[in-house]
């Protein structure tokens, strides 16, 4: 359950457009609320929808407990409609069916609103009933159309829309939003750093297979710390096996970048900035391992073997060439 409050943080410029909507009165027939996955679409849309029909709004707040509020809530508003790809489109059917709905007048009101979650996925069909629609608005009905591609949508149609541009989120943001949907700390300190889609994140944290990256990146410090000569075993018995492709790869050295970082993170005492927070421990043993500078050469060396793993050398060999520039 969100509030403008909130939004405002989150979406400062796209909030305070809806916002003033309300101050001014003047709602648009047609928003298009574009911005890649986890920018708060979704929920900005529910939240605009709510101060739309909330019965005791206060300038544009709803107050989230009155029975219109609730409903949207449950998600069963009767003069609020979701379109969302049926399979990997929206078909024109679901939009003649949209149509048909908006011909009965409101169940209690006059208002309808409706929201297209990927309109980039209508097909051509569909793109031009729902054309149509917004070229013949009533005056209490409001569109809001959600993608993350805006660019691929007829031009017609975004060009009878207002455009809101949802911006990615800031490391901290993610950090404090993950901690909000039940992430550890810890957890959600590394994956902040890892993605600014709070979708993304989310998943990577569900994920069982980026849980054993994080150790493994653990274990090859050991490794390269305490048993350099296992270093090549270590890589093609337990490493590999685990990063089959070149995308997964590359998500195990921005997790290893990381770790070097915290290690500078270490010397200059910069704790706050620290991603590793539960492994305080192994940190100060690495640090006396690699000085400064040489974890600053180890940053180095990670990056140019992410080049190399894009420029499509065999991954095995990228790694047991850093593996042999990182140990101590
Ligand atoms: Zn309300």
């Amino acid at each position: 359950m969100q509030t403008w409050t909130e939004m405002k943080e989150l979406q400062p410029l796209a909030a305070q457009m809806l916002m003033n909507s309300f101050k001014k009165d003047r709602i648009s027939h047609a928003y298009l609320f574009q911005g890649s996955r986890g920018t708060g679409k979704k929920e900005m849309a529910v939240l605009f929808a709510k101060s739309i029909f909330c019965s005791n709004r206060e300038e544009a707040e709803p107050c989230q407990h009155c029975r219109e509020c609730k409903r949207i809530d449950s998600g069963n508003h009767p003069d609020l409609h979701w379109v969302e790809p049926d399979g990997q489109s929206i078909k024109k059917e679901q939009i003649l069916h949209l149509q048909k709905e908006f011909t009965y007048t409101g169940m209690e009101s006059n208002r309808k609103v409706y929201i297209v979650v990927d309109a980039d996925k209508m097909t051509t069909n569909a793109s031009n009933r729902l054309l149509k629609f917004l070229e013949e608005p009533s005056k209490q009905t409001t569109a809001m159309l959600l993608t993350e591609s805006g660019q691929t949508m007829l031009d017609t149609i975004r060009s009878r829309c207002q455009l809101l541009a949802f911006q990615p989120l800031n490391p901290a943001r993610i950090e404090e939003r993950l901690v909000q949907e039940g992430v550890s700390q810890s957890n959600a300190k590394l994956l902040a750093s890892l993605t600014n889609n709070l979708d993304e994140a989310l998943e990577m944290n569900e994920d069982e297979w980026f849980a054993n990256v994080r150790k493994l990146v653990i274990q090859l410090i050991e490794v390269l710390q305490n048993k350099p000569n296992e270093g090549l075993l270590f890589i093609n018995h337990q490493w590999m096996p685990h990063f089959k492709e070149r995308a997964h790869m590359q998500r195990g050295l921005d997790v290893l970048m990381l770790w070097f970082q915290d290690v500078i993170n270490d010397h200059v005492d910069r704790d706050e900035a620290v991603v590793f927070v539960t492994e305080k421990e192994r940190l100060n043993q690495a640090a006396m391992k690699w000085s400064r500078q040489s974890a600053a050469q180890c940053l180095t060396k990670v990056l140019e073997a992410k080049r190399k793993i894009n420029q499509n050398v065999h991954p095995n060999l990228v790694m047991e060439q850093l593996t042999l520039q990182l140990q101590r």
